[in-house]
């Protein structure tokens, strides 16, 4: 019989998931809303509908679950989740097997790790060893790939890239510290950004009109656009990005010596715009030896890289 697993990416406003095959190709894919807002037992009754859906008549092995926010992966416990209403210490990995059959073998991470094994196995990492995946999107996320193993720490809640401190004396954070990487290299970043820049009213920058009537989600991609117009504004911000993401990219370099860093997200998009000024601040900071082994790359799956990595993990275990 052939053997199936599924993949599951959950994010705050949709769900995706992937049949995969025994080989990690991909043969089914479907998305449904999340309804996150809701509350865990909604998010819970919609992943199970998910799941059948997708596995029709097929018997299937494992399912893998990238989840945001920090997982207790040892225990198949959600600890806690911002983007999920009132979920704390909650048992997923217990209440699925109850619901889905005891016999599937249940894989749970953080979302940004399972970014980070599916662009290890199936993207811009697929030739080395080790890799750095940082995911630069509403905040940022990390996942470690270290010698062919996902290491998410010894309680499963490592990799938080995020909230290496870039500068002490930076902006207050959502994790409590303060001029973490994710107040510079993200979307809330690029908001914090664009208003200090417009709280001086003498600065001249297209900005000023492009932002007045614009949702918060639209910003980054205004900033984006205005940078391609030459906006000196638009154009600092991308560089303090990148200074921010050389810098951490420099500290973790030196840590781990990994083969490559691949950068992904939304925010990644505006490539051409930072990554100069953060390879240049990497540069500068790096041990010189291994930062010229090591290559930083955009991510190539996209949004499908945290279905294939989750279906990889639940081949795999
Ligand atoms: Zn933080």
């Amino acid at each position: 019989m052939d053997k199936y697993v599924i993949g599951l990416d959950i994010g705050g406003t949709n769900m995706r998931g992937a049949l995969l095959d025994g080989n990690e190709e991909q043969v089914d894919e479907l998305k449904v809303p999340s309804q996150a807002h809701f509350g865990i037992e909604r998010l819970v009754d919609n992943l199970i509908e998910l799941v059948e859906r997708i596995r029709g008549s097929k018997t299937i092995y494992g399912i893998g679950l990238g989840i945001p926010g920090i997982i207790d992966s040892a225990k198949g416990v959600i600890t806690a989740a911002p983007n999920i209403a009132h979920v704390k210490d909650y048992p997923i990995r217990s209440v699925l097997n109850d619901r889905l059959g005891a016999d599937i073998n249940l894989v749970i991470e953080n979302d940004a790790n399972m970014v980070g094994l599916g662009e290890w196995r199936k993207g811009a990492g697929k030739e080395v060893d080790s890799m750095i995946m940082i995911t630069i999107g509403t905040g940022l996320g990390g996942g470690l790939i270290l010698d062919g193993e996902l290491w998410s720490g010894a309680h499963g809640m490592g990799g938080e890239i995020g909230h290496m401190t870039i500068n002490p004396e930076g902006p207050l954070c959502n994790c409590g510290s303060y001029g973490c990487l994710e107040t510079y290299a993200s979307a809330v970043a690029i908001r914090r950004m664009v208003a200090e820049a417009l709280s001086d009213g003498s600065v001249a920058t297209s900005l000023r009109d492009k932002v007045r009537d614009a949702g918060p989600a639209d910003i980054p991609e205004l900033v984006m656009e205005a940078a391609l117009g030459g906006d000196e504004v638009a154009l600092g911000i991308w560089q303090a990005l990148g200074k921010a993401l050389g810098i951490a990219i420099a500290s973790l370099q030196n840590l781990l010596d990994v083969d490559m860093v691949v950068l992904g997200g939304g925010i990644a998009n505006a490539w051409d715009f930072f990554i100069r000024t953060a390879e240049e601040e990497a540069a500068l900071r790096g041990f010189s030896a291994p930062m010229e082994k090591l290559s930083i790359e955009k991510s190539v799956l996209g949004d499908d890289a945290g279905i294939l990595g989750a279906g990889y993990l639940a081949l795999k275990k």
